[in-house]
């Protein structure tokens, strides 16, 4: 890959009715160090039978996503932080009860491990 990668993908997910499952969008968390995902509703609407929390802009490169995203809520995984965050413009905005150093500070959205860009974002590319 010869561009830097992108700060986010977005894929189409269908079951195997060929049914919309949403649309999955993946970040990396500076925070976590770790990927974050947001099921958003595609062009052919919400998920049957899904709870849709996010919404989005339509643009990986100055992404914002409607509704925060919250990863481990009440440390079920002891070994990993809390995460809560805003995406807005490009950047993550961590709120007070992350439990990693990042907490409550913004900053830019890092591009993404090329093998996630690769894997996930094949059909936008
Ligand atoms: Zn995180």
């Amino acid at each position: 890959m010869s561009e830097k990668p992108p700060v986010a993908v977005a894929r189409a997910a269908v079951n195997q009715k060929n049914e919309t499952l949403g649309t999955y969008i993946w970040i990396w968390c500076p925070g976590c160090d770790q990927a974050h995902t947001a099921v958003v509703p595609d062009d052919r609407g919400i998920p049957k039978g899904r709870v849709v929390f996010w919404s989005w802009n339509g643009d990986v490169d100055n992404l914002t996503i409607g509704g925060s995203i919250l990863v481990n809520a009440g440390q079920e995984h002891p070994d990993y932080p809390l995460c809560h965050s805003f995406v807005r413009d490009g950047r993550i905005e961590f709120l007070g009860d992350c439990t990693h150093e990042l907490v409550g500070q913004t900053v830019d959205l890092p591009p993404l491990p090329e093998w996630l860009a690769r894997d996930y974002g094949a059909e936008h590319g």
